[in-house]
């Protein structure tokens, strides 16, 4: 028995031992897997599975306060035939039923597909059959690796049609960079209902994920491919920075709040048990290997960030921003960044985080408007980080971004005002799944924005994702997008690609 099955076992017969009684064999008369199924965190070796029972998932899952055991299987076929690995979970109580399989002892770089199920005889219920895959191993050299970068699904703003596209591609994985839920409150007024009070309690933030859930076109998206995910603000609080929340919420008790909102996070995605939030603290920065290919750098711009300058939101100036003391990361994350890519055996090294990287000014008169939450909020943690960059020179170091609701590609500078400067890494900022609604091709709001900030290569502000391909000669970027969301069914169309060639940083036009 290895260490991590022991401890795992000995959490739940700690955890059965003390609260709830085992119902040895379940009898639900409705469908518990109306959540679907996902798969997340691939390692060389596994993968975590996901599944929650919730046959009534709009009031509170509707399971009995019992331990309930759901088996699993992984198989090297769609129809399950050749099953290479399966067991029993438990799901409890106090995580609403969720369950997290970590699957090792697999072969690496191949797809697998796997199933949960519960019950027996008559009153058996089984999941959709979900497929996913493993990594490459550590030091093998994988011809290519794609993937999705998606961010900010607002139910109330949109049909989850990107999704639905998303599911049709031919990619590897799934990388989502936060927004996964809004928590505001009601919307009746907008392209979808949302009926769901405000999100403060862990009943509240269950909830809103159980509502986002049974969307089909987001169940499939799971269903096919592992995701990579870290949460951005609203999976909490708009703006959220650290241990303060957003303008109209409570300052008290917010840290108890955050402990609900990231346990309710944790019980939804596919992530490892050492992602399971202690309290207010979740970790969320973690490196994650595809072959020597390619590391995700997964970091976390909310939990340790100063509070935004100058209170927040568009600032024509603030001093307050440049004060060397505040920080984007935290020292120990900062510190484990830098550490991770200098030690990288990678050829691209993918740091992907929240909120725009990138110098952006906003201003239309001649001066300098800088948006407080981005990183132009950080300036001085910014200029550390490109400085290393500069320094270090770590392989093709590309961040991936979203939280913008629009499209970007930024070179990024130690200089950004010089054009003679060169990029020491390429930005990709993705646009919203739904927020925002339909948007536009060109935004008049923004138009300028591309002739005063020369390092800003392209904006689109519809809706879609960016679909990337990494090989050892280049990464592509495909920018994926959808005319309408506010009606079902949309086709999708690449508006433009880009392109940049290893050991060149700086984007180039495909
Ligand atoms: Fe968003
Ligand atoms: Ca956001």
């Amino acid at each position: 028995m290895n260490r991590r099955r022991f401890l795992s076992r000995a959490y739940w017969l700690v955890a059965a031992a003390h609260a709830w009684p085992v119902w040895a064999a379940p009898r639900l008369d409705r469908d518990p897997f109306t959540l679907g199924v996902a798969s997340g965190e691939p390692s060389s070796d596994g993968f975590v599975l996901w599944t929650r029972l919730a046959p009534d998932p709009l009031a509170g899952g509707g399971m009995p306060p019992m331990t309930v055991p759901i088996e699993w299987r992984v198989a090297n076929d769609e129809r399950l035939a050749r099953v290479v690995a399966r067991g029993t979970v438990n799901a409890v109580p106090a995580h609403a039923h969720a369950v997290h399989v970590e699957v090792s002892g697999l072969v690496p770089d191949r797809w697998y597909w796997y199933q949960f199920s519960v019950g027996s005889g008559a009153s058996r219920h089984v999941s959709a059959v979900g497929r996913t895959r493993t990594a490459p191993s550590a030091g093998t050299v994988t011809r290519q690796l794609c993937f999705a970068l998606a961010s900010c699904q607002k139910w109330e703003d949109g049909f989850f049609t990107a999704f639905q596209r998303m599911a049709d591609e031919d990619i590897d994985c799934v990388v989502h960079v936060g927004d996964y839920i809004y928590e505001g409150g009601p919307r009746r007024d907008k392209v979808r209902e949302q009926p769901l009070e405000p999100c403060m309690t862990l009943e509240q933030y269950r909830l809103r994920y159980a509502f986002y859930k049974r969307d089909e076109h987001l169940q499939r998206a799971h269903a096919m491919f592992p995701w990579i995910v870290t949460p951005d603000d609203h999976e909490v609080s708009d703006n959220y920075a650290g241990g303060i929340p957003d303008w109209d919420s409570p300052l008290e008790g917010f840290l108890d709040r955050r402990a609900a909102a990231y346990q309710a996070y944790y019980e939804h995605m596919p992530l490892r048990a050492s992602a399971r939030p202690a309290g207010p603290d979740m970790r969320i920065c973690r490196a994650l290997g595809f072959g020597r290919l390619a590391t995700f750098h997964l970091l976390d711009t909310r939990q340790f960030r100063s509070d935004q300058p100058c209170g927040d939101r568009e600032k024509h100036s603030c001093p307050e921003r440049m004060d060397p003391a505040r920080t984007m990361l935290g020292a120990a994350q900062e510190q484990w960044l830098f550490d991770g890519l200098r030690h990288s055996p990678a050829q691209w090294n993918l740091l992907t985080q929240q909120v725009i990287a990138a110098q952006l000014n906003l201003d239309r008169e001649g001066g300098e408007t800088f948006a407080m939450d981005k990183w132009d909020g950080y300036p001085v943690a910014r200029q550390r980080l490109l400085d290393f960059l500069g320094d270090a020179r770590p392989a093709n170091p590309v961040v991936l971004s979203g939280d913008n609701h629009n499209n970007w590609v930024f070179d990024l500078k130690r200089s950004f005002g010089n054009e003679r400067d060169p990029a020491v890494a390429t930005e990709f900022v993705s646009t919203s799944i739904t927020s925002n609604s339909d948007g536009a091709d060109m935004r008049e709001d923004l138009a300028h924005c591309l002739g005063i900030n020369p390092h800003a290569r392209y904006l689109n502000s519809r809706r879609g994702y960016v679909r990337l391909r990494v090989t050892r000669e280049r990464l592509q970027a495909d920018f994926r997008v959808l005319p309408y969301v506010t009606r079902p069914d949309a086709p999708i169309r690449t508006d433009a690609t880009f392109i940049v060639e290893s050991g060149r940083p700086g984007a180039i036009r495909g």
